[in-house]
């Protein structure tokens, strides 16, 4: 089977097992795990942040840095096409009594000059508007990245008007692959960062929510509030120090076969349109002729597995089990769909 719904398809590897077999653990909610608290300090380091926090998921670690940033009433601004605002269950209100203000960016980026147009002046009746949130890969918009650049001129106005800036990291290495940026010089522009190992990174489950120290302090007990409080976990941990050690450079791979992909999947008749492919994420539209479920079936028929994504949209993305006779497979299999 070639599964390109996701790269959160992926299993570990012999050598990310081995590390997670080895683990040294301990209760983390005792702080007594030393795994956990060795990938938090890594995690942390890597991007010049004081301290991490080591949580079950990506949306948790985002939902606890929009808590820990807001007060009930307030207001966020994010993209419309933003993971949290789309794909976390609502979470911003559920747990944080937050309203969203959406804005529409350019393949999910929007800029500073946004933001500056977007915040509600001190009144008593207008919603406080307490966090800017930018996601880094784009999800929705076949995984576009902004560069450093761009993500300082935010930073510069959440600054001066008092606001939070949280960046959803889920492939903020995705994205560092391309910009070749240094992460570490992200810590002068973010409050929080959160960091997904179950994506490319290719490990079973966790992300690391890094910032100030005081920042961490009160996002581990939200942890706690939320349910996220985990005992043995450094066997989890392991996997994702392994991965911090062994999985960055690889990614460029990912991007490769991922443009690859696109290229045939642009020549195929029956596709519409394909967003630009700058990482590991592929979205095309079929022309209306062709129902997505035909599509997405006729490609089970030869063992592939792609995602529908909304209307006539489908999602295919690249990852650590998706080799190159796997890509040879697909491009073989796509040139000769009988569509
Ligand atoms: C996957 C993802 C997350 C986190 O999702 P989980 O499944 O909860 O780990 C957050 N943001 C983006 C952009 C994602 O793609």
């Amino acid at each position: 089977m070639i599964d390109l719904r996701s790269d959160t398809v992926t299993k570990p590897g012999p050598g990310m097992l081995e590390a997670m077999f080895s683990a040294k653990v301990g209760d983390d909610v005792f702080r007594e795990d030393p795994t956990v608290i060795e990938l938090e300090e890594k995690t942390a380091q890597k991007f010049g942040m004081e301290d991490g926090l080591f949580c079950p998921s990506g949306t948790m670690a985002n939902q606890i840095a929009i808590k820990a940033h807001t007060q009930p009433g307030d207001e966020l601004l994010c993209d419309a096409l933003a993971h949290i605002y789309n794909y976390e269950g609502g979470g911003i209100s559920f747990n944080s009594g937050v309203q969203a203000k959406l804005l529409q960016g350019n393949l999910g980026r929007f800029t500073a000059r946004q933001v500056e147009e977007n915040i509600n002046p001190l009144q008593d009746w207008l919603c406080r508007t307490a966090l800017v949130a930018v996601e880094n890969t784009v999800n929705r918009a076949g995984g576009s990245y902004y560069n450093l650049a761009q993500l300082k001129e935010i930073a510069e106005v959440c600054k001066k008007n008092k606001i939070r800036f949280h960046m959803d990291g889920a492939r903020i290495f995705n994205a560092l692959t391309e910009t070749k940026e240094n992460p570490a010089a992200y810590s002068l522009l973010f409050d929080s960062i959160s960091v997904c190992f179950s994506k490319g990174l290719g490990t079973p489950a966790g992300s690391v929510l890094i910032g100030k120290k005081e920042f961490i302090r009160q996002a581990r007990r939200i942890r706690k509030v939320l349910g996220g409080g985990m005992r043995q976990a450094g066997f989890l941990a392991a996997a994702a120090v392994y991965a911090l050690e062994n999985n960055i450079l690889r990614l460029k791979e990912d991007h490769q076969r991922a443009k690859r992909l696109a290229e045939v999947v642009r020549s195929l008749p029956f596709v519409e349109s394909t967003f630009p492919v700058d990482t590991n994420i592929i979205i095309f539209s079929l022309s209306d002729r062709i129902k997505p479920e035909d599509f997405t079936d006729r490609l089970a028929q030869n063992k592939i597995r792609v995602s529908g994504f909304g209307k006539q949209s489908i999602r295919m993305v690249t990852h650590i089990d998706f080799n190159d006779d796997m890509l040879g497979k697909t491009i073989e299999v796509l040139k000769n769909l009988p569509m």
